[in-house]
């Protein structure tokens, strides 16, 4: 089957390269799903992957298929699998069990490991291709009435593990309730945290460099949200217009911006860190006053990454919401598909260069392809596996 490579640490090594078709034998007792690849969407992480400056090849390869956020039709199930069956659409988590407690308990997003396995991204192949195939365990459910949406599934599930551990955490305050957040940012996971947030009720402050109006703002502004251009109003300003912010989501991908941040955020309040930051950009900041209202206000910061199974449900049901709540708003967000892995160039510049570009995706194959066609997918028999 094609599959779209790159060869790490090597710049601008995208390729179509050859992998067998995989089989549901391929994993344990009985318990694979083989799911035929819809689409496949990219992000910052391929960019960076694609420069060669992050992603690592699985052992024995000199390529990684790059890809991880996925959307999916099963295939065919192993005779120990109950909880698919062939033509369910489905979504893939994106990190894979190492050995750390976390892991053991499918908290995998939490390892402590140095080295860990992500689809896509370092040292396991990834869901630019045509067929996968993968434990239940990693595997969720999407409602027909979400295909044309579920491939923002992986990125909301960033999101809500970002949100879904600030609230965790603000447990600690008994009678927490948020009413103003910022997000800093209003790219995808921007706009994803504002969706999130708005779905609660909390009044939502977005920031962004581009002047209003721009596809961005108005998407903001579709639900409900407050769209600020840094290039108008400073992040501290606005605090003290808008603020004090209960909850701030970073997710600008601009390091420094942390400590302005910091600065922004209430008394009790808690700031969620989301961007991976490559380089080593330094900067000047007061640090005794930063320090002072942090520990005055009992304020906490958080680092957030990946996502486990239980924040793509998060995601699922949020997209049903949205769907409900804002008809049509997350259709807007896939701006740049892509037609077929061939044209894996087009995707690519696309996400480098491309104007406007809020999600870039592939599409593989069409979202009502039949099912149970795949060579070597037991022709749909869930027996004929064994
Ligand atoms: C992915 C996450 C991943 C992170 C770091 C993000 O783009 O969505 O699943 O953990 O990159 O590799
Ligand atoms: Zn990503």
């Amino acid at each position: 089957m094609k599959a779209i490579a790159v060869y790490p640490g090597q710049k601008d090594s995208v390729h179509l390269a050859e992998l067998p078709t995989p089989s549901l034998e391929e994993i344990p007792v009985g318990r694979g799903v083989l799911v035929r690849l819809l689409r496949c969407g990219v992000d910052g992480t391929d960019k960076e992957i694609n420069a060669g400056e992050y992603g690592a090849a699985p052992d024995g390869y000199d390529f990684l298929t790059i890809g991880h956020e996925n959307f999916g039709r099963v295939e065919a199930v192993g005779p120990n699998v109950a909880e698919f069956a062939p033509g369910d659409y489905v979504v893939a988590t994106v990190r894979r069990r190492g050995t750390s407690i976390y892991d053991q308990i499918g908290a995998y997003d939490m390892t402590t490991d140095e080295v860990y396995f992500e689809r896509g991204v370092s040292r396991r192949h990834g869901y630019m291709t045509e067929f996968y195939v993968d434990d239940p365990e990693y595997i969720v459910k999407v409602p027909d009435g979400l295909r044309d949406i579920a491939v923002l599934a992986e990125p909301l599930s960033v999101s809500e593990k970002g949100v879904i551990q600030a609230f965790e955490i603000q447990r600690r305050l008994k009678v927490w309730q948020p009413r103003r957040a910022a997000v800093l940012g209003a790219g995808t996971i921007g706009l994803m945290a504002a969706l999130i947030l708005r779905l609660k009720g909390i009044e939502v402050t977005a920031f962004g460099r581009t002047p209003a109006p721009y596809l961005n703002s108005d998407l903001l502004d579709a639900i409900g949200a407050r769209y600020v251009s840094t290039q108008d109003v400073s992040l501290r300003d606005a605090a003290a217009l808008y603020g004090p912010f209960d909850l701030i989501y970073e997710a600008t991908g601009f390091a420094p911006i942390v400590f302005e941040a910091m600065q922004a955020l209430g008394k009790n309040g808690v700031l969620v860190l989301a961007s991976v930051t490559g380089g080593n950009q330094t900067v000047e900041v007061p640090a005794a006053k930063i320090n002072l209202e942090f520990v005055l206000g009992n304020k906490v910061m958080v680092g957030t990454v990946n996502g486990n199974r239980e924040y793509f449900e998060a995601a699922i049901r949020d997209l049903s919401m949205a769907q409900a709540q804002f008809p049509g708003w997350a259709e807007r967000l896939l701006t740049h598909p892509v037609q077929g892995l061939e044209n894996f160039r087009q995707l690519i510049d696309t996400l480098t260069s491309g104007r406007d570009v809020i999600k870039a995706f592939c599409e593989i194959a069409p979202l009502d392809s039949p099912t149970g066609v795949a060579p070597g997918s037991g022709l749909l028999s869930p027996t004929s596996a064994d």
